[in-house]
């Protein structure tokens, strides 16, 4: 158990937004672009017990721990949530969004639907994204074309894609990513709404608010 009191969506301004998807179905490519065009969001670095791959960079993509430094920041309690996901493991620390968010800031977590489910527990008013491929055929073609696994692999991606697909009706968005434009500007239009809300309205811009005497 953690040595924090349960967050309340209330202490923290800022908004979470939670990406999810099977592999493949383009979640990264897309994350990426909407930080390129959006300067107000943050994507929260998770920790992770699975070695770098290619340029990756411990603080950049992921901070790399051992599967010891792992289990100790389990028992102190320093994730809000974590899972195992293709053999490895993986969370999100406090540190990672808790300031932000308090500070009023916009956090993006590219996570796997078990933390997702997790994190919607914890605070409430996240928002949370699952990114569809258009088709199963899709999916695999695009496996393939990524060229990063082999056939075996894919075909384990792909046992795992159904059962992943199968936890979209839990979350609060589906994006299908068939056109890549597209899909970017059903992410933006997300973002966009959720800050046009009365309450990030509110925090937003005070001066209207007070203006309008409205509370
Ligand atoms: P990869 O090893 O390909 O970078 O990531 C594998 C999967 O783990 C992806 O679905 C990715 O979104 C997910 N993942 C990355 N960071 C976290 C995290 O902090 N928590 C959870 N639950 N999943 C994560």
């Amino acid at each position: 158990m953690s040595h924090f009191a349960t967050p309340s969506p209330a202490d923290y301004p800022g908004n979470l937004y939670v990406v999810a998807a099977p592999s493949g179905a383009g979640k990264s490519s897309l994350v990426k672009a909407l930080l390129e065009i959006d300067t107000r969001l943050m994507v929260s670095i998770s920790h992770t017990t699975r070695a770098p791959r290619g340029q990756e960079e411990h603080g950049r993509e992921y901070w790399f721990v051992s599967k010891a430094e792992f289990d100790a920041m389990i028992a102190r309690g320093d994730f809000f949530e974590w899972a195992e996901v293709h053999g490895n493991r993986y969370g999100t620390s406090r540190d990672a969004i808790e300031q932000r968010l308090h500070d009023g800031q916009d956090v993006v977590l590219e996570i796997d639907f078990q933390g997702a489910l997790q994190i919607k527990e914890l605070f409430p008013s996240a928002v949370l994204i699952f990114i569809l491929p258009p088709s199963w055929e899709e999916l695999q073609r695009r496996l393939f074309r990524r060229g990063e696994d082999t056939p075996e692999v894919i075909a384990q991606r792909m046992v795992n894609a159904r059962h992943e697909v199968a936890q979209a009706r839990h979350f609060d968005y589906i994006v299908v990513n068939a056109l890549f434009e597209t899909a970017l500007f059903d992410l933006k239009t997300i973002v966009h709404a959720q800050r046009l809300k009365y309450s990030t309205q509110r925090l937003s811009r005070p001066a209207v608010f007070d203006a309008l005497q409205l509370s």
